[in-house]
């Protein structure tokens, strides 16, 4: 709740006239209480689960070409039978555990000193938070997801994640109770390091949903933006850990790609692109060979 009656007392306050989007947020956040403008990222989160992945499920069921050619697994075909469950098992951890969790972690947020008052972030400042969020959490991520691939690990935990062999964009969050509650800590830790404005963490758990939907999307689309983002990973590169499975020791990163090259867990996927890279030329000099005999 801002400590302010009216504009004008924040603007005394602050020694400035308040911008478009400072008075857009003060009308907004004036009479909500902190806790309940943290607890927005329940509606934000359940409405990314829910919409962020429906062009993908579309995309699967009417197979237009725009699309098909750039299916990462086009053997694997999944029924709305299958993607919805999927959505239905998401939803059922939602209530159980993500919500819940939001609802408690409150506590933690107010800790760590998220702002909700005025001024307002600059671009810059929330862009750089963003940035160094998704490095941080792409680090600590790297290292828990290794973990769970080991045997005790991957039985009892992160098996549930691996269901999908050819990952879908509800696929994202569905994984184990234990498995959600654990990737919290690096979705956090970014935020406990480095806090800022509860719009910049409105942002980043929703900006990170996002990219994680996209990651398992199941299409290496060349015109999403994320492609001009340096060291990013993308569907392609986390289809393969799921392509590869329980054995996977290959790709554990969940953003970039630079840990996995450091580490040396990038090899399997680095022969498997080499294979493929061989196989298609040699299609291509097949059909170039085929249609000259046909001229
Ligand atoms: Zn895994
Ligand atoms: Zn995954």
């Amino acid at each position: 709740m801002l400590p302010y009656a009216t504009i004008s007392d924040a603007e005394l306050f602050l020694g400035r006239t308040l911008t478009t989007l400072e008075r857009l947020w003060f009308d907004y956040s004036k009479d909500k209480s902190d806790y309940f403008l943290y607890c927005h990222n329940i509606l934000f989160l359940f409405l990314i689960f829910s919409l962020a992945p429906l062009p993908l499920l579309f995309a699967e069921l009417s197979r237009i070409s725009g699309f098909e050619r750039h299916k990462i697994q086009p053997k694997v075909r999944l029924s709305l039978q299958e993607m919805l469950r999927c959505y239905w098992d998401v939803l059922r951890m939602f209530f159980l555990v993500i919500g819940p969790l939001q609802l408690v972690s409150y506590p933690s947020i107010k800790f760590i000193e998220i702002r909700t008052g005025l001024p307002l972030p600059s671009a810059w400042e929330v862009l750089i938070q963003l940035v160094v969020y998704f490095v941080i959490e792409d680090y600590t991520n790297y290292w828990i997801h290794r973990f769970l691939h080991c045997k005790w690990g991957y039985e009892k935990i992160h098996s549930v994640h691996h269901e999908f062999t050819a990952p879908i964009g509800f696929a994202a969050p569905y994984a184990h109770w234990a498995e959600v509650l654990i990737l919290g800590i690096p979705s956090f830790l970014g935020p406990a390091i480095v806090p800022g404005h509860m719009i910049t963490f409105w942002l980043w758990i929703a900006l990170r949903q996002i990219e994680a939907i996209e990651t398992h999307s199941g299409y290496d689309l060349p015109w999403t933006p994320t492609k001009y983002i340096p060291f990013y990973g993308g569907a392609e590169y986390h289809d393969y850990h799921h392509y590869v499975g329980g054995q996977s020791q290959s790709n554990f990163a969940s953003v970039f790609t630079y840990c996995d090259f450091i580490y040396g867990t990038d090899k399997g996927y680095q022969y498997h692109k080499k294979v493929l890279g061989k196989l298609k030329d040699e299609q291509l000099r097949t059909g170039e060979r085929n249609s000259e005999k046909l001229d």
